[in-house]
């Protein structure tokens, strides 16, 4: 099959049209919204609407410029032929010729612009370079000069260390829209779920006070959640945006060929005090069922008479305050424990 069969770009205009577009948008294409609507921690699905996403349109391109190939043999050698006639009349060799002659004549720049250009007509709901981001009106308990200088600073992290992304505060719903919460009682500070972004602006101390984040607290959640809705995972260490321990840690992280930018020392405190306050709420969980046996074990000892006369008795009240003894001494040592934390929080219970 030579050069003058197809006709090089002519031809290939003739199938940039609507027609394939749609048929990219029936196929494969789809495949780039299934994940978009899935992130954030504990939520998210193996689907990344990331820099990979090229791969997805590419491969249908080349698959209709065979097709199309195929069309226009057709037409050469009968107006009537089947897609199935075709199949069966174009053999293999024909076939890898055809593939050659695609790669000849489009380079794969070309491909990928127009790529990226079915990208950027189809993707209103997700495009990594060009973000939108709204939020919800600030709350009247929290410091609005701080949420907001917390906003701007996600964003300009992200686009100083990535100079081809974009990130543009809007009013009406951006791509990702940002709910202010009080708090999240959880471990941690924000999630995002596809496009919708839940940010705590403070947290409960010990004494159950509810204490502002500051700035770099906030800004750090916010560019942490940036960094879920562009797909990235959790990454092992603590000194990290992505740091997060759950079953989305991966422990070869893929940055997905962004730059990642680094956090506030806030965040990494932050960090130990969460891990702190797990620990505490761990060791008072303990505390409370160890002390309540103790409780159990010392009614049970009341019982006895303070003078026993029967021998099998008296040992039975011997071996129960010797449990009561061991117990004493565990409940002391988890005590000692808790304060020690109580001061590393510097949170005294009231
Ligand atoms: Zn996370």
């Amino acid at each position: 099959m030579g050069n003058d069969n197809w006709e090089g770009d002519r031809d290939l205009d003739e199938y940039s049209g609507e027609d394939w577009k749609n048929r990219i948008l029936d196929g494969k294409y789809d495949n780039r919204y299934e994940g978009v609507g899935n992130f954030g921690r504990g939520r998210k699905n193996s689907s990344k609407p990331s820099k990979g996403r090229k791969k997805f349109i590419v491969i249908p391109i080349v698959i209709l410029v065979i097709i199309s190939f195929m069309f226009l043999k057709a037409d050469i050698n009968s107006d009537n032929n089947t897609l199935d006639e075709i199949s069966s009349s174009v053999d293999v060799s024909t076939i890898s010729d055809t593939i050659d002659q695609a790669k000849k004549s489009l380079d794969t720049s070309e491909l990928e612009n127009s790529a990226n250009n079915f990208a950027s007509d189809f993707s209103n709901s997700f495009d990594s370079n060009y973000i939108t981001v709204s939020y919800d009106r600030i709350p009247s308990f929290a410091d609005a000069d701080i949420v907001r200088n917390a906003i701007v600073h996600a964003n300009q992290k992200w686009t100083s260390a990535n100079s081809d992304m974009t990130i543009k505060l809007v009013d009406s719903k951006g791509d990702i829209h940002i709910e202010w919460k009080k708090t999240m009682y959880g471990q941690h500070a924000g999630q995002i779920t596809g496009g919708l972004m839940e940010v705590e602006l403070g947290s409960l101390d010990c004494n159950a006070r509810w204490n502002h984040y500051s700035m770099n607290m906030i800004s750090d959640t916010i560019a942490h959640e940036i960094g879920h809705y562009l797909g990235l995972e959790h990454h092992t260490n603590p000194n990290h945006l992505m740091y997060g321990e759950d079953e989305f840690t991966q422990r070869n992280f893929d940055d997905l060929g962004y730059n990642i930018p680094s956090h506030y020392s806030e965040y990494t405190s932050w960090i130990g005090y969460d891990q702190l306050e797990s620990k505490y709420d761990q060791l008072n969980q303990e505390y409370g069922i160890m002390f309540q046996e103790y409780e159990k074990l010392e009614r049970e000892y009341s019982k006895y008479p303070a003078t026993i006369y029967d021998e099998y008795q008296y040992r039975q009240a011997t071996q129960l305050y010797n449990k009561l003894d061991n117990l004493g001494s565990e409940l002391n040592v988890m005590s000692s424990q808790i304060d020690r934390l109580v001061n590393e929080m510097n949170c005294y219970v009231n």
